[in-house]
C-alpha cells in the first residue's frame, strides 16, 4: 500500500462505521479517512484528573468520582431521579430526567460512579444533569492520558461513535503513513510550524498539561498552522477562481478617446484624479482579450457611477452590450435615470428590467436586448434570468456588490457567455473592506480605489446624543421642515426581525405624525411592496413629503439632495460601516448637513467611543478599519450577510493575526510548488458543498 493511500480509504473501511453511520458522516462533509482528520474537535474536556467535590466550582464541568449515598426519585415538578453521591470532601447530587428502571436498579447505595459535568447549583447544594458517568472499580479507570476532543455532529451521530473513527483513522494514518504535508518546509520552518501530522495529533489527542486556554488564545502552534492552512486554502481557492475565469477570450476593447472626450465634456462638473486614474485601470483591463475582474472601491458619493457609464460607452462604441446590476429596484431604476439622461444625445438606447416589468413591456425590453438595439440595460438580479439573451453582452457592471456574496458572485460569473467570450466584469462597492479582510473576500477580484470625493462636497457634521432628548431632536424638525428642508428618520433594529424593524418604523411614523401636525410624514420599509416604496420615494424626492421614516431599506437607495438631516435611532446595534452607509444618503447637496445618531440609554463607554468614530470621520475606510480594531472581523464582515466564508477550524477573531502572512505563503507556493495548490484547496474546501468546489 502507498505512503497516502490509506487517506483515501471510505470511512466504512473502519470498524464502527457501518452504511448508517456513513451517511450521516457524509452530511459533515466526511468521505474518506482524510477527511476525519480534518474534522476537528470544537472545544475540549478535562478528564484526565478527578476533582474533590469540595473543589468544584458552579458553572465549570468536572470529573468527579463518589459513592453512591442514596437513590430518590422526585415527582415534584418535572419527574426526574436524584443519585447523591459523596466522596471524601463533599457531596454532590446527580439529576436525571430520562432514566431506565435499570439504570435505577444499578445504581445501589455504595457503588463507585465516575462521572463528567457542569457543575450547577440544585435544590439541594451541588449537582450534575445528565452526567456522563460509569460504573467503576477505582478512580484509575477513570482519568484519559490526553484531553477530551468534543466534534461537531449530525443528528444521529454519537460523540464516542466519531471520536472511536477518529482514533482508528489517526492511528492508520499518522503512525503508519504520513498524511503528506502540502506546506513546505521552509513556509514552516519560518513561522515555526510543527508537521501537518504532529499538529493533527495534537489537536485530537491534545496532552493533558494544554488547558483550554491554548485553544481558545489561539496561540498554540499545532492550532495556528492550521488555522493559518485553512486561510491560505480559501485565498488560493479564490485565487484560482480569478486564474480560471481570466483562460477564457473576452472582447478587447479599442477605446476611442474623441467620444469618451465629448463625454466627458458633457458632464456639469469635473472628473476627480482618483475617478480619472481608476477609469485608466478599467481600460486597461478591457484592452485585453481576457476577461476583466474589477471591483471598484469608493466611498459613498465617490462618484461611480459616472465611471462605470463612461466604462459602458466604451463597450457600446466597441459593437457589445452593457447590463448594469443593481441590488434593489429603487437604485435600479435610479441608475436607469442618470443613464437616460447622459445618453438622452446619443443614439444609444438604454432599457430598463426588473421583476416589475411585465407584459407587453417586459416582451419589448427582451426583443431589444435579443436583437441588439437595446446597447445598455440596467435592472435588478432579473437581468441575469435564463430568459434574457443578448445579442452580444460585452460588460456587467454589478453595483453594491457588498449585498452580494462570494458565492453568488461566483455564480453569476459562469452566467453571459456568449460564442465563447465572456464579458468583463465590473463590480462597484460602497462598503470598504480592511486590507486584510479582502484577502478572503475579493482575492478574485483586482481591485481599484475611488479615495477622493468630489470637490465641495462638506463632511456630514455628526452628534451623538442620548435618546432622552429625543422630544429636543422631534421639536427641531418642525422647524426644519418650516425652512423647506427634508429629513430621514432610521429605525433600527436587529436584522434578523424584519417584522419588529417594520413594526418599530409604523409606531414612529404615527408618533411623529401626531407630535408634528405641520409635517408630512412618509414611511418607508422592507414589507411593502417595491411599487409602494418606489412611491413614497419618489414623492419624498418630489418633496410631498418633509420628513421619511425608513428602516434600513434606504441604506443604499435614492439620492435626495434637499434632505441634509438624518436621524438613526439606536445606532449602537448597527456596524459603523453600516452607520456610514446610511449616513452617506445625507450631504449630498452642497448645504450643511447633519447626523443624529439618538442612542438608548444605558450606553456603555465602549459603545460611546464606538460611536464618536463616526463624528470624527467621514472617511469609510478609517471607520471600517477602526470597526475591525474594536469589533472583531466577524462583526465586520457581518456574520448574518449572505455567502459568508465557513471555516473550519480558523476564527478571524483569534487568528487574525495570520491573515497577513497569507499573500506571502500564497505567492511562495505559486511560484515554488504550484502543484501543491490543487490539492490543498480539495483537502479543505474540496468535500464541502462549497461553490469553490467548480472552479478550484
Ligand atoms: P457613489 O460612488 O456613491 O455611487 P454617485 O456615483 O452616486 O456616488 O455620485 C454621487 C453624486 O456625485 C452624483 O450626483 C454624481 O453625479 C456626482 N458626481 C460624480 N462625480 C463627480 C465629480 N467628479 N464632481 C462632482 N460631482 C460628481
Ligand atoms: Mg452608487
Amino acid at each position: 500500500m502507498s505512503v497516502s493511500e490509506p487517506l483515501q480509504l471510505p470511512v466504512t473501511h473502519l470498524s464502527g462505521i457501518g452504511s448508517q453511520s456513513a451517511s450521516r458522516l457524509e452530511k459533515l462533509g466526511i468521505h474518506t479517512l482524510q477527511d476525519l482528520l480534518f474534522h476537528l474537535p470544537l472545544r475540549y474536556q478535562d478528564r484526565s484528573r478527578v476533582t474533590p467535590i469540595s473543589q468544584l466550582v458552579v458553572g465549570s464541568s468536572a470529573l468527579v468520582c463518589g459513592k453512591v449515598e442514596f437513590i430518590d426519585s422526585i415527582q415534584r415538578g418535572r419527574a426526574s431521579v436524584i443519585c447523591r453521591i459523596a466522596d471524601d470532601s463533599g457531596s454532590l447530587s446527580l439529576r436525571f430526567f430520562h432514566f431506565s428502571v435499570q439504570q435505577a436498579q444499578s445504581l445501589k447505595p455504595g457503588t463507585l460512579v465516575g462521572c463528567y459535568g457542569e457543575i450547577r447549583y440544585g435544590y439541594a447544594g451541588l449537582e450534575m444533569a445528565h452526567p456522563d458517568y460509569k460504573l467503576i472499580q477505582s478512580p484509575e479507570q477513570l482519568t484519559e492520558a490526553t484531553l477530551t476532543p468534543i466534534y461537531p455532529l449530525t443528528e444521529g451521530l454519537p460523540q464516542t461513535t466519531l471520536r472511536k473513527a477518529i482514533k482508528q483513522a489517526l492511528s492508520l494514518c499518522l503512525d503508519k503513513a504520513k498524511v503528506t504535508d502540502w506546506l513546505p518546509v521552509s513556509l514552516l520552518q519560518k513561522h515555526r510550524y510543527p508537521s501537518l501530522n504532529e499538529a493533527l495529533s495534537t489537536l485530537h489527542s491534545p496532552p493533558a498539561h494544554l488547558s483550554a486556554d491554548n485553544f481558545s488564545s489561539g496561540n498554540l502552534p499545532a492550532l495556528k498552522r492550521l488555522a493559518f492552512e485553512e486561510l491560505l486554502a480559501h485565498h488560493l481557492a479564490l485565487l484560482q477562481g480569478k486564474l480560471h475565469y481570466k483562460v477564457w477570450q473576452a472582447p478587447a476593447f479599442k477605446l476611442n478617446p474623441a467620444i469618451k472626450q465629448q463625454f466627458i465634456e458633457n458632464l456639469p462638473f469635473q472628473l476627480t484624479n482618483a475617478q480619472q486614474r481608476v477609469l485608466h485601470e478599467i481600460e486597461a483591463d478591457c484592452a485585453q482579450a481576457q476577461p476583466m475582474l474589477r471591483l471598484v472601491q469608493g466611498d459613498v458619493g465617490s462618484g461611480k457611477t459616472v465611471v462605470a457609464a463612461i466604462t459602458a460607452l466604451t463597450a457600446i462604441d466597441n459593437g457589445f452590450q452593457v447590463a448594469v446590476m443593481a441590488p434593489t429596484e429603487l437604485l435600479a431604476e435610479q441608475h436607469f435615470r442618470n443613464f437616460s439622461a447622459w445618453f438622452a444625445d446619443s443614439p444609444i438606447k438604454v432599457a430598463f428590467l426588473s421583476g416589475q416589468i411585465k407584459g407587453k413591456t417586459r416582451q419589448a425590453t427582451l426583443e431589444s436586448l435579443a436583437d441588439g438595439s437595446a446597447g445598455i440595460v440596467i435592472g435588478t438580479h432579473a437581468l441575469f434570468q435564463d430568459s434574457v439573451q443578448f445579442q452580444n453582452l460585452g460588460l456587467i457592471i454589478i453595483d453594491e456588490q457588498h449585498r452580494f456574496g462570494v458565492h453568488q458572485r461566483q455564480a453569476l460569473r459562469e452566467k453571459g457567455q456568449l460564442n465563447g467570450l465572456r464579458p468583463h466584469q465590473l463590480i462597484m462597492t460602497a462598503t470598504p473592506i480592511p486590507r486584510t479582510l479582502a484577502m478572503l473576500n475579493y482575492s478574485d477580484l483586482d481591485i481599484s480605489i475611488i479615495d477622493e470625493l468630489p470637490p465641495g462636497r462638506k463632511a456630514v457634521v455628526t452628534s451623538v446624543i442620548s435618546s432622552e432628548r429625543r422630544p429636543e431632536v422631534i421639536a427641531k424638525l418642525a422647524n426644519w421642515a418650516a425652512e423647506g428642508k427634508q429629513a430621514y428618520w432610521v429605525c433600527t433594529l436587529i436584522e434578523e426581525s424584519e417584522v419588529l424593524q417594520c413594526e418599530a418604523a409604523e409606531k414612529t411614523a404615527a408618533l411623529l405624525a401626531e407630535a408634528l401636525p405641520s409635517v408630512r410624514v412618509g414611511l418607508v420599509h422592507g414589507r411593502m411592496k417595491a411599487s409602494e416604496k418606489d412611491a413614497v420615494m419618489q414623492a419624498f424626492k418630489n418633496q410631498q413629503a418633509d420628513l421619511l421614516v425608513a428602516t434600513t431599506v434606504i441604506e443604499v437607495g435614492v439620492d435626495v439632495p434637499n434632505a441634509n438631516l438624518m436621524v438613526i435611532e439606536n445606532p449602537e446595534r448597527l456596524g459603523l460601516s453600516q452607520l456610514h452607509q446610511l449616513r452617506g444618503r445625507v450631504g449630498r447637496g452642497s448645504q450643511d448637513s447633519f447626523c443624529l445618531l439618538l442612542y438608548q440609554t444605558p450606553l456603555s463607554q465602549f459603545g460611546k467611543q464606538r460611536l464618536t468614530i463616526l463624528k470624527e470621520s467621514n472617511d469609510g475606510f478609517v471607520i471600517a478599519e477602526k470597526d475591525l480594531e474594536l469589533r472583531g472581523p466577524g462583526e465586520v464582515m457581518g456574520t448574518r450577510q449572505t455567502g459568508q466564508l465557513q471555516f473550519k477550524i480558523a476564527d478571524l477573531e483569534r487568528d487574525t493575526s495570520l491573515l497577513d502572512l497569507i499573500p506571502d505563503a500564497a505567492q511562495q507556493l505559486y511560484q515554488q510548488h504550484p502543484e501543491n495548490i490543487k490539492p490543498l484547496i480539495e483537502r479543505w474546501i474540496g468535500n464541502t458543498k462549497h461553490s469553490y468546489q467548480e472552479i478550484a
